[in-house]
Formats: C-alpha cells, sequence, structure tokens
C-alpha cells in the first residue's frame, strides 16, 4: 500500500519555516535542518539511496517541523522513516537500555532503593559514560519500589462505585519511576464521579522504541496496546494517558511510523487534560478550593504538535487563585532519550539553555509541565521543582 505520509513531501514549497523552527538545526552546525533532511533529500535518496545523509541522526523528531509546515509536510516522520530504510540507527546495548523501558523497568523497580543508590554515585556514572556513552552529567531517573499497577490494584475496588468509567494508559514512567501523576489523575477523576480501570496488559507505547530504531518491537508492543484498547473499551468510555508523547504516539504514529491501524479506537483515544477540560466545559467541574501559587508554564513539544497546550491551559486557569506564566515555546533539548547520550548532551543543553534563563529570571514557586521527560530536564538545571498540572488541581480539591 502506498504509504501517503511518506510521500507528503512532495507537497513541501522550499519555504524554509521548517528549519527556522528546528531546535536541533539552531544549537547543531552539523544538522542540516529539516527542509535539507526531510523533503530535499527525500528526493534524492528515492533516485539513488547513496545520498542518504548520516546527519539525520541529529533529529529528535520533536515535530516542531511539523507545526511549523505550511504545506502539511510530515517532515519529522519522513526522516524517521529514513533513517529506518537506510539503516541510520545505531542500535547497541545503550539504545537497547535506554529504550526497553518496560525491561528495564520490570528489573529496576523491585531492587528501587539500591538502584537509585547505586546510580547516584559518581564512579558508576563515570563508567556508564565510558562504557555505554551515558553522559555522566546527567541525572539518571529514580524508580519506584511500589509500581503504579500494584497501588491501583490495591485499591481498584473503590473504583466499581463510578457508573462512568475510564481506561487509563499509564505508561512506563508513571509505572515504574513515578506514580505521583497516575494518583493524582485518579483523585481528580473519582472528584468528578469517574472511576477509572487499567488495560488488563499494557506495553510501552513504543516511542522511546522508534527513537532508537526498535520498529519490530515497537510494532508488537502496539498491536497489544490496540487489542487491549479495543477490549477496554466495551466497559469504558475512552482511554486517557497523561504523557503528551504516549499520547500521540498511540494515536497518531501508530499509523504513520508503524503502520498499524488504529482506526477503529483513534477517536477514543484522548490526552487527559483535553478529557477533563471537556468534562469541565460541561459542568462536570469539582469544588476547587485557591492555591496561592506563581507557576511558569512549559508547553512539550509533542502536545503542542497535538494542539492539546490549550487544555492543560484551560485546566491550570479553572484553579483559584493560581497565577500561571507561559514560558516561550521552546524545545527544553531532553526530547526522550536523546539528552542522555553523550554525544547530544551540548547539544541538549544548548537548546534548552533560553527556558533555563527564563525560569531563573521569573523567580516562580514551580514550574508545571505535562511531560516527564521535560521535568528531569528542567529540574536538573534550574533546581525548581517540576510539577504535573494534575498535581496542582489534586491539590486543589476540597
Ligand atoms: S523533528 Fe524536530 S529535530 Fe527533527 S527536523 Fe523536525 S524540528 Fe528538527
Ligand atoms: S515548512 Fe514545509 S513547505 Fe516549508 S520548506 Fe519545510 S517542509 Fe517544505
Amino acid at each position: 500500500m502506498l504509504n501517503l505520509i511518506n510521500t507528503s513531501f512532495d507537497n513541501c514549497i522550499k519555504c524554509t519555516a521548517c528549519t527556522t523552527r528546528c531546535p536541533v538545526a539552531e544549537a547543531n552546525p552539523d544538522y542540516p535542518g529539516p527542509k535539507q533532511a526531510g523533503p530535499d533529500g527525500e528526493r534524492l535518496r528515492i533516485k539513488n539511496p547513496e545520498l542518504y545523509d548520516e546527519a539525520l541522526k541529529h533529529c529528535t523528531n520533536c515535530k516542531r517541523c511539523e507545526v511549523a509546515c505550511p504545506s502539511g509536510v510530515h517532515v519529522g516522520t519522513v526522516i524517521q522513516l529514513a533513517k529506518a530504510k537506510h539503516g541510520g540507527f545505531k542500535k547497541g546495548p545503550r539504545e537497547f537500555m535506554l529504550s526497553h523501558t518496560d525491561l528495564m523497568g520490570s528489573l529496576s523497580s523491585p531492587a528501587a532503593p539500591i538502584v537509585n543508590t547505586v546510580t547516584k554515585l559518581k564512579p558508576v556514572k563515570k563508567l556508564l559514560d565510558k562504557t555505554l556513552g551515558i553522559d555522566e552529567r546527567r541525572t539518571l531517573p529514580k524508580y519506584t519500589g511500589q509500581t503504579f499497577r500494584s497501588w491501583f490494584n490495591k485499591q481498584s475496588g473503590t473504583q466499581e462505585q463510578f457508573k462512568r468509567k475510564i481506561s487509563f494508559f499509564h505508561g512506563c514512567f508513571t509505572n515504574y519511576n513515578d506514580p505521583t501523576v497516575g494518583k493524582h489523575l485518579v483523585s481528580v477523576l473519582n472528584a468528578m464521579n469517574i472511576g477509572v480501570s487499567l488495560m488488563k496488559k499494557e506495553k510501552c507505547c513504543g516511542v522511546p522504541l522508534i527513537a532508537n530504531g526498535f520498529f519490530d518491537k515497537a510494532r508488537k508492543n502496539a498491536e497489544l496496546n490496540m487489542n487491549q484498547f479495543a477490549r477496554s473499551l466495551t466497559e469504558t468510555e475512552c482511554v486517557i494517558a497523561t504523557e503528551p508523547s504516549c499520547t500521540m504516539t498511540l494515536r497518531d504514529e501508530y499509523p504513520e511510523v508503524l503502520d498499524v491501524d488504529n482506526s477503529d479506537v483513534k477517536d477514543r483515544i484522548f490526552f487527559a487534560a483535553a478529557f477533563i477540560a471537556r468534562e469541565f466545559a460541561r459542568g462536570n467541574q469539582p469544588d476547587m478550593k485557591p492555591l496561592k501559587l506563581r507557576v511558569a508554564y512549559h508547553s512539550p513539544c509533542h502536545l503542542i504538535k497535538a494542539g492539546g497546550v490549550i487544555h492543560t491551559m484551560e485546566l491550570l486557569s479553572s484553579i483559584p487563585g493560581l497565577e500561571v506564566i507561559m514560558l516561550d515555546q521552546k524545545c527544553c533539548g531532553m526530547s526522550g532519550t536523546y539528552g542522555f547520550k553523550k554525544e547530544n548532551y551540548n547539544t541538549s543543553q544548548s537548546i534548552g539553555q533560553g527556558i533555563f534563563d527564563q525560569i531563573e529570571a521569573l523567580g516562580v514557586d514551580y514550574v508545571v509541565t505535562d511531560c516527564e521527560s521535560c521535568k528531569m530536564q528542567v529540574e536538573m538545571n534550574t533546581g525548581h521543582t517540576v510539577l504535573h498540572p494534575l498535581t496542582l488541581l489534586a491539590q486543589s480539591l476540597t
């Protein structure tokens, strides 16, 4: 079947709007930018695969070029597919470890206190830097001793009292690293008289697998997830996810990048803030007490791509007393697994510097963002605590 997404490059009118919005092209002179790497390069690669440019490895798939493009060219996707087709992914032990989040989580979580202590030690970080190429300056994510699923299963009976129910796709980070956002989602939805249920099984959405070239594994995960969604949706209204990258992948990357048909469930997959904002607009809003806080909001790239920032802003503006300052819509530079890699560290930091400086100058109580990867980057570079919008909503419940 003709992949229409991959032929979208033919719509390119060579305006270079994409290149002016690419954070990597701005920070790294080795990257020619989306226009050259995407539509221009694709025309050449079709004629002669030897014209494949190794510099494509620098693209983080942040999708900012796609947001900028007036002609609807799926630039980021064209680049990912070209990397896959022409062997542009280096798939070593580091890439395996960073991308197989289910496996790493299920191995690390039962030994969380030990893993968290060991991965903080300087000699261990140096060793990971020298042997695997995971930059020693990077703060490594902590694991939780009690996964979100095991916490949820212990109290899942309380969800039976609700007539309305949604299915929650928790994702790897909420399950294995920090269940806070998942717990807060349950509190907020329950306060709106909506119960939560989990899929019987759930696999990583595939975003880190795609970013590191493990397409077959990502496809397997996608097929399992779509199967589980279809079953779960016979008993619940919709599937919601709190992580922008997971939501974008489940909705858009499955058919576009992995060739996995999600047409029977796609319209029932929502970003959590979009679902909650719609409920609020219909009058299903819990009582909220004022939060006298001044916060800076950072919008994640994949949420901008999905057009979802407005829903998060709607939720934040519904909290009485909360002052929200919108940061410039710039990339933080972390881009999931990209920022962990030694060769990307300087570019990653350089991309995020504008955001870090802005946060320091504002002197806010907290930074707020919807993405766990952005949270890691901002906390490491500013010393500010970063909260999820759902955490503020949960704190404001009376
Ligand atoms: S996806 Fe992001 S990094 Fe890649 S070309 Fe587009 S803007 Fe640049
Ligand atoms: S923004 Fe779109 S139309 Fe303009 S150069 Fe980039 S891909 Fe082509």
